[in-house]
């Protein structure tokens, strides 16, 4: 088993102890510990870089406080830093739109895009009194729509069916013309995941998002997915004007600094966390708590 950050700073702080401030050359030394405790949380290489720069700005001359050795000082400040980072923005979802609200679902095949919208009309009815519709507009695999008829039950909203053979802004126009006769508050958009990013699919979430235009355009992320989820949070971000993050899988052995990645990549705030296959298994993102898993 790793040692913690904190350990290995301690180790380092033997040298340090008794001076006033942390020198420059003791950063670095702590530095190289932290950056070392990012990668291996997954964070990518390039937004460790960057983070690594803003936390020694701070810590340069920062006075070493009370009894708590400059090791911890430094995990104090990375802590802080990590959480403000990843904490930034409004969590829950907006639904400021005429009704009803539209929030499209992207993402890879498997991250967990339909699971997250049951998660999503459950969360909406129960905490924000919504009447809820859903569908599906992935007509590569009819196993999908069925799916998301499956948990859209288990979540007490409704499903709006479609079929294979119609084309994603055709299922997605009736689906927003029924929600608009029936009243409904909120309409949730599942689409197809690919297991790797391609143009086909970044056209037609684009199509889907210029036809429908989302209040909400959440970008499902698995955090088991590690390092490549900066590549595949670029692609989305490039494609769609994201608003939000979900990162499932956190129930997982995954540290989770994907969400480091893919929040600075985006600039979009993480809304939700997916905590389990069950319907239930969502919860508001917590910058703070998630930022003591990052660092371990
Ligand atoms: P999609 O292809 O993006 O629609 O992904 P699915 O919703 O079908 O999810 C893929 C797999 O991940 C399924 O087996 C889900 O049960 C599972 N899954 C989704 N979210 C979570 C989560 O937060 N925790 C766990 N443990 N499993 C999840």
């Amino acid at each position: 088993m790793a040692s913690t950050l904190t350990e290995r700073l301690s180790r380092l702080v033997k040298t340090v102890r008794g001076q006033a401030r942390i020198t420059e050359s003791n950063v670095q030394d702590m530095l190289r510990e932290v950056r070392m405790a990012l990668l291996e949380a997954d964070v990518a290489l390039p937004v460790v870089r960057d983070f690594i720069q803003r936390v020694k700005d701070k810590a340069l001359g920062q006075e070493v406080v009370g009894s708590l050795n400059p090791g911890q000082v430094l995990v104090s400040i990375v802590h802080k830093e990590l959480a403000a980072t990843m904490g930034e923005g409004v969590a829950d979802l907006n639904l400021a739109a005429q009704p009803p609200a539209i929030i499209l679902m992207a993402g890879l095949q498997g991250a967990g895009k339909t699971t997250t919208t049951a998660k999503l009309a459950k969360h909406l009815i129960e905490k924000r009194k919504k009447k809820v519709l859903t569908v599906s507009a992935d007509v590569y695999r009819p196993a999908a729509i069925e799916q998301l008829k499956t948990v859209t039950a288990q979540a007490g909203a409704e499903w709006f069916a479609s079929t294979p053979d119609q084309k994603p802004r055709d299922i997605a126009l009736a689906a927003l013309d029924w929600a608009k006769r029936h009243y409904f508050d909120v309409l949730l958009v599942d689409t197809a995941g690919r297991l790797a990013i391609d143009e086909a699919l970044m056209a037609e979430i684009r199509d889907l998002h210029a036809t429908l235009r989302p209040v909400e355009t959440l970008f499902v992320v698995d955090a088991m997915q590690g390092q490549d989820a900066i590549n595949t949070a670029r692609a989305f971000k490039e494609a769609l004007p994201l608003t939000g993050i979900v990162l499932t899988k956190l129930d997982g052995d995954a540290r989770g600094g994907a969400a480091l990645s893919v929040r600075q990549v985006t600039g979009a705030p993480i809304k939700f966390a997916g905590v389990s296959e069950k319907i239930d298994g969502l919860e508001v993102f917590d910058a703070d708590r998630h930022a003591g898993r990052v660092l371990g």
